[in-house]
């Protein structure tokens, strides 16, 4: 809300809103409240709810399963191998692909990249590219006040038990509410023309259990074995899922309620150092809520930032071009104003 580069009108929905960008957090206010068209119908609700509760607790499962095995001393290096490949390549494609390149286009890359970052991204088993960028383009719209599809602080009462309804709703408990959804048509146009994306977001369903199926066969690869491969399935399938989920799912929850604020961008965001490594530099939540199109997130060598980095790689490469930077000097700029204000 508060960058100068901001691409698309999804992320200033109304004029009104523009005005309130800097009024406090959590005030729910009505006045600018979500339209009914921004919202995303939801077609089988139900079906919607049990897949979400399979995806959600099928991890937790394999995690006991995982604790058992490693309490038999059957962990080998294998599953931790497969786990890493699987946790970095799922994740970048969440991070890399999924937030700065789909939803806030902090660079540019071919076709192909995009479909290679929107299958990795999918992967992940988040969702489908479309409706996690305009819940995400969403968020950002309307960042803790009332249609925020994942805010901790709209809606949950006061006292500690507003503040733990609010971490769980931000959490994992808004994927089963569809009240606030953001809705393709609004919010994800360019994503639903781009032949690429809009393949990859279709076919979401083969990219999940691909997924899946590449942590059965790298297991098997590296552990020669059947049952190696079948360890692997569960290390870098069920656990990776786990990991991945609740990492990212930190972000909408822990970086909205824990952590240091240097700007001041009208929401709860924060910075959140201790998981800056685990979430390749997302919990710079602060400054992206700053500088939302900027392809870093982590300002500086202080601020670890590994889906930075990759980018930076990429553009060596030639495989990225005309990435966003924030200067020095217009962070400086930022500070400086609210510092007078
Ligand atoms: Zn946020
Ligand atoms: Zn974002």
């Amino acid at each position: 809300m508060t960058d100068e580069h901001l691409p698309a009108p999804w992320t200033k929905p109304s004029a009104s809103q523009e005005a309130n960008g800097a009024a406090p957090a959590g005030n729910g206010a009505s006045s600018d409240s979500p339209r009914h068209d921004e919202v995303q119908p939801v077609g089988n609700e139900t079906l919607t709810r049990v897949v979400t509760a399979i995806v959600t607790i099928a991890p937790f499962v394999g995690l006991g399963l995982a604790a058992w095995q490693m309490w038999d001393g059957l962990l080998r290096t294998s599953d931790v191998i497969v786990f890493a490949i699987m946790y970095v390549l799922t994740g970048l494609g969440v991070t890399v692909g999924f937030h700065r390149l789909f939803t806030h286009r902090s660079f540019k890359t071919y076709p192909a990249v995009r479909a290679v970052l929107a299958v990795l991204g999918s992967a992940a088993i988040e969702g489908p590219v479309v409706s996690w960028v305009a819940d995400h383009r969403k968020h950002h719209a309307y960042s803790d006040r009332l249609g925020d599809p994942h805010s901790p602080h709209v809606d949950h009462g006061n006292g500690l038990r507003g503040v733990l309804e609010g971490l769980a709703h931000a959490h994992v408990g808004w994927l089963f509410i569809h009240t606030q959804r953001g809705s393709h048509r609004r919010y994800a146009p360019d994503l639903m023309a781009d032949p690429v994306v809009a393949w990859v977001d279709r076919t979401f369903l083969y990219w999940a259990l691909a997924g899946l199926g590449a942590a059965f066969a790298l297991g098997y690869a590296i552990g020669g074995s059947l049952r190696a491969g079948l360890t692997g399935l569960l290390w870098g399938g069920a656990v990776r899922m786990l990991v991945v989920h609740h990492v990212t799912y930190s972000i909408n929850s822990l970086c909205h309620f824990f952590g240091r604020r240097p700007y001041k961008t009208g929401d709860e965001s924060r910075n959140l150092a201790w998981l800056a490594l685990p979430t390749f530099g997302e919990a710079w939540h602060n400054n992206h809520h700053a500088f939302p199109t900027s392809a870093s997130h982590g300002f500086g060598w202080r601020e670890p930032d590994i889906s930075a980095v990759v980018i930076r790689v990429m553009t060596l490469f030639g495989l990225a071009w005309d990435v966003v930077r924030v200067p020095e000097e217009r962070r400086q700029r930022k500070r400086a104003v609210q510092a007078s204000a």
